[in-house]
């Protein structure tokens, strides 16, 4: 006797970044059941991205639709800003969408309910999930950008616009020589990000005071922080460098963020948080030794338990939890 096909339902999450796009299946609570990554870079075409989002949307409703898996809605994280609908995307890391009324389109993709957020919301949404709700929690993602995000007892704040903030943008170096893909100079962004980690890796690399940095720049063509973390393990010392500094800012810009959110906990995801110890410690020893005292002292500081498929999971969650406040016609337009 063959067993019985149980008919699931879940979600379809979608992590949009500078370097690729991540979907995934995720089942309600939070289960991821399948992931996939579309390689994209921040100088694709919008007919490439769309093409290549759209190829990749319909595999996995294909794949779902085998598994006997019914798809109820999209969730869709974007890096960078939204109209105060959460419909189109105003700017982000990945220009080719900007101005694009991204939601209507994706709801056009799978005729499914779809709901927009910025990146780091999605995956605060997620970490949030894991745990019951600090009365204030500052998330933050440090990947390409950095987002800042504060949830009061796992409710997202949103200051203005339906958006919450960029408190990445903080200017931590008046005269610095770099300017953000937003078009501020100085901010956090240009000193504890990962372009910013890529940047003085190449420049390390360039500069002769790295070996194994600029072996690995010339059998690759270039550097990413997750190769300039990987010198750090193998006992470079530029690399170690280059990764505490990076920490050391982000510490700087924790500091900040304790005296304005006054959070009992920072919660640092993104794909740099995976750095390791090294970089975590010198943020919490830059934190504790120049903020004020009395906001940085007890704060606990944590890496996101969930890694990098935060983005694909709370995107999901965030349009479960959507439909099954709202139901699904009010998404579906
Ligand atoms: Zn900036």
């Amino acid at each position: 006797m063959s067993t019985p096909v149980q008919l699931r339902w879940a979600a379809l999450g979608l992590d949009l970044g500078g370097s690729s796009a991540k979907l995934g299946i995720v089942a309600e609570q939070g289960k991821l059941l399948v992931i996939e990554q579309v390689p994209f870079t921040p100088l694709d075409s919008l007919t490439t991205v769309l093409e290549s989002l759209q190829h990749a949307l319909h595999q996995l409703r294909d794949r779902a639709a085998a598994q006997g898996i019914e798809l109820i809605g999209l969730g869709c994280g974007v890096p960078g800003n939204l109209d105060p609908d959460r419909s189109t995307v105003l700017l982000n890391n990945i220009t080719a969408l900007d101005g694009f009324p991204l939601r209507p389109w994706l709801v056009e993709q799978l005729h499914l309910p779809a709901v927009l957020d910025n990146d780091t919301c999605m995956a605060a949404l997620a970490e949030a999930s894991l745990s019951a709700p600090a009365d204030r929690t500052l998330f933050v993602t440090v990947g390409s950008g950095i987002g800042v995000v504060l949830l009061h007892q796992g409710v997202i704040v949103r200051v203005a616009h339906g958006a919450t903030g960029e408190a990445g943008h903080i200017i931590v170096e008046a005269n610095s020589p770099y300017r953000c893909p937003l078009g501020c100079r100085g901010c956090l962004e240009t000193v504890a990000s990962g372009r910013a980690i890529e940047r003085e890796g190449q420049r390390a690399a360039a500069e002769g005071r790295s070996d194994l940095l600029e072996q690995i720049r010339q059998a690759k063509g270039f550097l990413s922080g997750a190769d300039i973390a990987a010198a750090m393990a193998q006992g470079d010392p530029a690399a170690r460098a280059i990764i505490e500094q990076a920490g050391h800012w982000l510490g700087l810009g924790m500091a900040s963020w304790a005296a304005i959110y006054q959070p009992e906990e920072i919660i640092l995801g993104g794909g740099v948080a995976q750095a390791g110890e090294t970089w975590l410690q010198a943020a919490v020893a830059a934190m504790r030794s120049s903020g004020v005292p009395r906001f940085t002292g007890t704060v606990r500081v944590a890496t996101a338990r969930l890694g990098k498929e935060a983005g694909v999971i709370g995107a999901a969650l965030a349009v479960l939890r959507h439909v099954s406040e709202r139901g699904m016609s009010a998404y579906c337009q």
